[in-house]
């Protein structure tokens, strides 16, 4: 059974009582209009856990002004359903005045050079509402493991080291990204793109496959690798936000790959803004 909790104070009494009776639990936060991406952290938490959480909150904070906050799509219904088919034991649905009273003063904010680089660069004080509602939910849903997917690596990223650095118990564990038949990362955003334009969205995937390919080759330079990933996008008629051959674990960017790389882009769609990227691990 699937229960839908609505009230913080609700949710924490009742991760109290799961944890008195000695069950682990596994949480995914989401923003909801779930899909396939959001469904393989969901599978991962039940198979791993006695119980599991998924939140659905589209959390105010981490969305810039004139961003996508009010038409981002909002479907609790259908996400319920989800849940309920994937043996989800509890929904966890606050409503952005309870989770963010008039009275709050407290912010998370993730120093250093992880969110001073790609989508912290273009989306000021994301991670800040990010680590902010992230600490939130984990201190009310108390989990033993968070799952967190490949699709927002610097998230991710981001997230692990706030767990780290405030001694939050838990883990963090990390999920590949799920695609279309095409190779398209899954998205809720994916739904505002035009019929028209899931061609040119295509494009982030194709510039990482050929800068993929290109480093299972031999190519070392990360100049050439990024003019590479500008170029396939920019033909398709995307514009670039950016594109980063960068260390997995620092973000920094590399020069030459030498080791494991990240390779990351961004790019706007008409006025949709989507993110992708591949780890590659060259031949040594
Ligand atoms: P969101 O609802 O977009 O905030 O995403 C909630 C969680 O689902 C985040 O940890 C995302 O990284 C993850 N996620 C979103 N899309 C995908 C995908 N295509 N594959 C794997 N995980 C995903």
């Amino acid at each position: 059974m699937t229960d839908v909790i609505r009230y913080p104070a609700e949710m924490s009494r009742i991760a109290g009582e799961l944890r008195l009776r000695g069950n682990t639990i596994g949480f995914v936060p989401t923003m909801g209009a779930l899909h396939e991406g959001h469904v393989s952290l969901i599978r991962r938490s039940v198979a791993e856990n006695d119980v599991t959480v998924v939140s659905v909150f589209v959390n105010p904070t981490q969305f810039g002004p004139g961003e996508d906050y009010e038409r981002y799509p909002r479907t609790l219904d259908d996400d319920v359903e989800i849940c309920v088919q994937e043996g989800v034991d509890f929904v966890f649905a606050p409503q952005p005045d309870d989770m963010y009273p008039r009275s709050m003063t407290t912010w998370v904010e993730v120093g250093g050079d992880l969110v001073n680089r790609m989508c912290g660069l273009s989306r000021p004080g994301h991670f800040r509402g990010v680590a902010t509602v992230c600490a939130k939910l984990f201190n009310i849903v108390r989990p033993h493991t968070a799952y967190f997917g490949q699709k927002d690596y610097q998230q991710y990223l981001v997230v692990r080291r706030l767990v780290e650095d405030l001694n939050f118990p838990m883990e963090i564990a990390l999920v590949p990204v799920v695609r279309e038949k095409d190779g398209l990362a899954r998205s809720s955003r994916n739904r505002y793109l035009r019929p028209g334009e899931r061609e040119s969205a295509l494009s982030l995937y194709r510039a990482l496959t050929k800068a993929r390919d290109a480093v299972l080759a031999g190519e070392t330079d990360a100049s050439a690798l990024l003019a590479l990933m500008a170029s396939e996008i920019e033909s398709a008629g995307a514009e670039l936000d950016y594109a980063v051959v960068a260390d997995p674990v620092t973000l920094e960017d590399k020069e030459r790959v030498d080791g494991p790389v990240l390779l990351a882009v961004a790019a706007w769609v008409g006025d949709v803004r989507l993110i992708d990227n591949f780890l590659v691990d060259p031949p040594q």
